[in-house]
This record gives C-alpha cells, structure tokens and sequence, in this order.
C-alpha cells in the first residue's frame, strides 16, 4: 500500500502558526518556525552548509501563504519575505510524519 501522493487537506493555521495537513487520514501539523529552518532553498542550504544557524529568525516568524504546486509541491511564503522554498510533497510528508512516504 502506498500513501496518497499529497495531502487530502492543507491549512495554515494563524493561531497556532502551524501548517495543518491531513494524510491518508492522519492529520498532522508542522510549526511554521520548524518549516522556515527545513527550507531547501539555495540560499539556506548554503547557509547551512556554511555551518552557522540557517539564518536568524524572527521570534513572530510566521507562514503568510502557501501555494500549491500541483504534483511538484507546495511554495511558502514567510512573513520575513522569504519564499523561494518548494517543498515537495514527499519532503513535507517526512517532515510531518517522521517517515519516508511509502
Ligand atoms: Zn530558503
């Protein structure tokens, strides 16, 4: 049995400032902080390679929008204006469950 290859559901949820997302019927959320610092990005793979903390983030740091990528994935958008983030679906489905997508 595989999963689904992308969620059933996704929101941001303003007042938790976490993504909301709902998998084969498991609904998970992820922090927006832990989100803005999983970023694969150039720019923050390379700041991360560099060693240092991956940039610093504002303690209100927050996901503004999102914007579905249809099989590729999902685009954030972060208060701080960074948005050059995409998170492919398998990439989020690891972050959320802890586990590879089967
Ligand atoms: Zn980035």
């Amino acid at each position: 049995m595989s999963c689904e290859p992308w969620p059933s559901a996704l929101a941001i949820n303003h007042a938790s400032r976490t993504l909301e997302l709902v998998w084969d019927g498991a609904p998970a959320a992820l922090a927006h902080a832990a989100l803005r610092a999983s970023c694969r990005c150039a720019h923050c793979e390379s700041a991360r390679r560099a060693g240092g903390p991956a940039l610093p983030m504002a303690p209100d740091l927050a996901l503004a929008r999102i914007e579905v990528l249809g099989a590729s994935g999902l685009q954030l958008f972060f208060s701080d204006g960074h948005h050059r983030g995409i998170y492919p679906w398998p990439y989020l489905y690891q972050l959320a469950y802890e586990r590879p997508m089967s």
